[in-house]
């Protein structure tokens, strides 16, 4: 599922190739016909992510709501400009013109396509999208791009297309209903100011029977956790993931904010869910090209603890995987 990270990176790709034209609207799938309809010849105005959700504003009032959900991933093709807090990573203040192509001087790209640009969200591996990237130099011959698979919403400016597929939710929004929406999620560090957002979240966490590795998932507690960061964020703060939340000690609720907020902004820079520090450059590389070498837990069930050696425990935690190490985490 793609995690807050994924959501803000398309956010940004959205203000740069998105707000400020005027769009074509359409549901090749059928699904969003009427949706698609509202927004067809207006111009794109604003765009937000908070947690895992984009809002991307229309002139005349109308916002449309997606939530990728576990499965939904956005494809841009055409001209993609790509924002330049994204491109630092890979030293590169991020401009193309190529159609179809995206061009980076020497990114790591993930082997399983996590961080590309072109396609975002689920990583989906039977569309060959890393090729487009590591050529940099083929033409798109057809404009707009033929329509492949069930594409809820297609996007078109004049020079860049984004096309979604498979979103939990997509729907048209007021401003009020937008505003509705938002004051229902906990704060967002890339959102909110850090220093409140640590008091909203301290005070929640401190006050819930629930367990804490089930209130890191929960959107009204904090925002844009997942699967992935639940399980780093316990780990790395060696939180059992059973302490009630009003159980565990402040200096850790509040550390683990903190963590959240500097794991966040590195997903956004490297589009990968890099939780692991003080890698030597030969480990990072390995880590930002394969996923199995960038968690200290996630993915590691029956595999010996990075830190301890003791065997890395799965178990269903509100119907997700859940990986922590019983003695770290004790
Ligand atoms: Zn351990």
């Amino acid at each position: 599922m793609p995690e807050g990270h994924s959501v803000h990176r398309i956010a940004r790709q959205f203000a740069r190739n998105i707000v400020g034209r005027t769009v074509s609207a359409s549901s090749p799938q059928g699904r969003f016909v009427e949706g698609a309809s509202v927004i067809d010849g207006r111009e794109a105005i604003d765009v937000r992510a908070v947690g895992k959700q984009m809002f991307l504003a229309f002139d005349g009032d109308v916002w449309l709501r997606v939530h990728l959900g576990m499965y939904g991933a956005w494809d841009f093709s055409g001209e993609i400009a790509v924002d330049a807090t994204i491109a630092s990573a890979n030293g590169r203040m991020g401009h193309t013109n190529q159609r179809g192509t995206v061009i980076d001087d020497n990114p790591i790209l993930d082997a399983a396509g996590e961080n590309s640009l072109s396609s975002i969200g689920a990583p989906r591996r039977t569309r060959v999208r890393m090729s487009e990237q590591t050529t940099g130099l083929e033409e798109q011959v057809e404009w707009p791009p033929p329509v492949v698979g069930a594409v809820r919403l297609r996007l078109l400016t004049e020079a860049t297309c984004a096309d979604l597929r498979g979103p939990t939710a997509c729907v048209l929004q007021s401003p009020d209903e937008v505003a509705a929406t938002i004051a229902k999620l906990g704060p967002d560090p890339l959102v909110d100011d850090v220093t409140e957002g640590e008091e909203r979240f301290v005070a929640t966490v401190r006050k819930k029977p629930t367990a804490i590795g089930l209130l890191l998932m929960d959107q009204s507690v904090v925002s844009g956790i997942g699967n992935v960061y639940r399980a780093e964020i316990l780990f790395r703060a060696r939180q059992n993931p059973h302490t009630p939340g009003r159980d565990v000690p402040e200096d850790v609720v509040r550390e683990m904010w903190r963590d959240w907020v500097r794991l966040l902004s590195i997903g956004v820079e490297t589009g990968q869910m890099m939780t692991m520090d003080d890698l030597d450059p030969e480990a990072y590389r390995r880590a930002m090209a394969h996923r199995d070498d960038r968690h200290w837990v996630y993915h590691r069930a029956g595999l010996p603890c990075r830190v301890c050696g003791t065997t890395v425990l799965m178990e269903e935690a509100a119907g997700r995987k859940l990986y922590w190490c019983p003695r770290c985490q004790a």
